[in-house]
């Protein structure tokens, strides 16, 4: 819950406007502050103070505990203008909540003075990567910006570092990224890439301490950390072998089952015919460690087996491979353009990210919600297979790459030739957006309450008739069309034809929304009908959605019925 505190008459009304738009979140603490702030600290996970900073700092002070239990806390002055994060920020969520209410008021900003946030330097236990070593001596020196010598023995697809951390700095510290087993020097921090996987076969009733035995064995003979562990690999038979369970829980990695036909498939160097009679593999380690590794594994242990104890028989193998360390696209769509139609995962994933690449008006949009070193690769309109090209080429080396597009990045945009490129070897994450369609249908009314359909009338890159030919079927069908791509300078005839052959269909006065630049500045949202629809305010920011044969403009605003037998009963 979230206790909110107000001293004035602006305060109050600031109040009121965080209880109707969170009514479940939040509860007011009217009355005497001092004794609002007492209730609310000790009841609530969060408080938003609509107080000045010095008065709230005086009314906290008895208060507070330990800065793990104690609430977020946010003031917010009497203009609305600062929302700052006062105390908590981190485990009590007030650098996370100090957005939330920013976002609530208009021209209101967020005040964050923890380090890593204000600074965007990624802290390095929050990779969800171990480290070891140096630690808080390497975190300073990234947040002084003074020199930190990054040492890497491949790229991994880290977020951007900022610019004093670099392979020729010289300085006292360094960050290392190795799975292997070195000691870090003084004031050396380690980074451990997930990049070890470890096949194990097993007997049944093989003990967890002989399968452990094994494996720590298995690594310190390749001179490999336990801590870049990613998974434990066997096949589906041996998923639920109790000592291969209990392994790999201790270890704290999850134990991987690949089915047996898959990893006969995998050429090994040392097949035998044990495993190929009892669970239709000739191997279970060497396959399994490799499959689970993934494309470009290379295999550094050969399959081993336990030292029995004396007298008995050995009861567990085991082998090792190490990745290719996999680069990472996110394909990103960054909504219509406001701001708070920008998701927060796509937000994410923009700081994840340590190569930018997209078109140059939209990495104006986000630039300042990228890390500082991120990398950005920007080019002008019309360089989109370049654009691709270039996004996958940074992802096969290794980078963490966000390739960035208006809307929804999948939609007329930047996804399909991006993928249509990008080979196995690299993780791809999509992200989607606030398609124009979407973004425009909300500003209209409902236009899309029944079955609908987009059509790009660019005829760049789709033959004419090709576009003439689904506009016709879209009539046909009485699907509600939205035109994307509707009419540019050079490309004056098409919206008049298509709006042509949807008229064979549907009366002059069918409902048609027009909208330019969807919640962006200068938006424009204008309802008319098919037959007064003046092509002239049509341009390249715009959409245009033409209703069905049963869409009404009800008060202004474009509604499609979604036609459910009770809505006629009703009407
Ligand atoms: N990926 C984008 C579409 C790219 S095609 C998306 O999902 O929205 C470009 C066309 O999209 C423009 O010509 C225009 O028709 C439409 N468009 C994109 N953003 C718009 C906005 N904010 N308002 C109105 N139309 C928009």
């Amino acid at each position: 819950m979230i206790g909110l505190i107000s001293a004035t008459a602006a305060g109050a009304a600031a109040c009121d406007r965080l209880a109707a738009a969170w009514p479940d979140r939040t509860r007011r603490y009217p009355g005497p502050v001092a004794d609002a702030v007492r209730a609310a600290f000790a009841e609530c996970e969060q408080l938003v103070c609509f107080l000045a900073t010095g008065a709230t700092v005086r009314l906290l002070a008895p208060l507070l505990r330990d800065k793990r239990e104690d609430p977020g806390v946010v003031c917010v002055d009497e203009a609305r203008r600062h929302a700052v994060a006062l105390l908590g920020g981190h485990a009590g969520g007030a650098n996370a909540l100090a957005d939330q209410v920013a976002e609530q008021f208009p021209g209101c900003r967020p005040v964050v003075t923890t380090a890593t946030d204000a600074t965007g330097v990624p802290g390095l236990d929050t990779l969800g990567w171990p480290v070891e070593g140096a630690v808080a001596a390497v975190s300073r020196a990234m947040l002084d910006g003074s020199p930190v010598r990054l040492v890497s023995d491949a790229v991994h697809p880290l977020p951007a570092l900022p610019p004093n951390v670099a392979a020729d700095a010289d300085g006292a510290v360094s960050l290392l990224v190795s799975d292997l087993a070195v000691e870090p020097d003084a004031g050396q921090a380690v980074l451990r890439p997930p990049t070890v996987t470890v096949g194990v076969g097993a007997s049944r009733g093989a003990s967890a301490e002989e399968v452990l035995t094994l494996i720590e064995s298995a690594l310190a003979a390749a001179g490999l950390s336990p801590r870049s562990l990613a998974a434990l690999a066997t096949v589906e038979a041996k998923a639920g072998e109790p000592g291969l369970v209990a392994a790999a829980e201790r270890l704290g990695v999850p134990l991987r089952a690949h089915p047996a036909a898959a990893l006969a498939e995998i050429p090994v160097p040392n097949p035998s015919r044990a495993p190929q009679d009892a669970v239709g593999t000739p191997s279970v380690a060497e396959a399994a460690a490799l499959r689970e590794a993934g494309p470009g594994a290379d295999l550094l242990v050969p399959k081993r087996k336990s030292e029995p104890a004396p007298g008995a028989a050995a009861m567990a193998t085991c082998a090792v491979a190490r990745r290719r360390p996999r680069g990472r696209l996110a394909v990103v769509g960054l909504g219509p353009g406001a701001r708070d139609l920008l998701t927060p995962r796509a937000r994410d994933e923009l700081r994840r990210a340590s190569v930018l690449v997209g078109l140059d008006q939209y990495v104006a949009q986000v630039r300042d919600l990228l890390r500082p070193g991120t990398r950005v690769l920007e080019s002008g309109l019309g360089a989109e297979e370049e654009r691709a090209r270039t996004a996958v080429a940074q992802a096969r080396a290794g980078h963490a790459v966000a390739l960035i597009g208006s809307g929804d990045a999948g939609v007329y945009a930047m996804a399909s030739p991006a993928l249509a490129e990008a080979s196995a070897d690299i993780d791809v994450v999509g992200v989607p957006g606030v398609t124009a369609a979407l973004a425009a249908a909300a500003l209209l009314g409902a236009p899309l309450g029944h079955d609908h359909v987009s059509i790009s009338l660019s005829d760049l890159h789709t033959p004419w008739e090709v576009i003439a030919r689904r506009v016709a079927a879209a009539a046909a069908a009485d699907l509600v069309v939205t035109f994307y791509n509707p009419r540019s300078r050079g490309r004056d005839w098409q919206l008049p034809k298509a709006l042509g052959l949807l008229a064979e269909h549907r009366a002059p006065d069918t409902p048609v929304g027009v909208v330019r630049n969807a919640s962006r500045p200068g938006e424009r949202v204008h309802l008319t009908t098919l037959g007064a629809l003046d092509p002239a305010d049509v341009d390249m920011m715009t959409v245009v959605t033409v209703g069905n044969t049963a869409t009404r403009a009800v008060a202004g605003r474009m509604v499609t019925p979604r036609g459910y037998r009770w809505q006629e009963a009703r009407a």
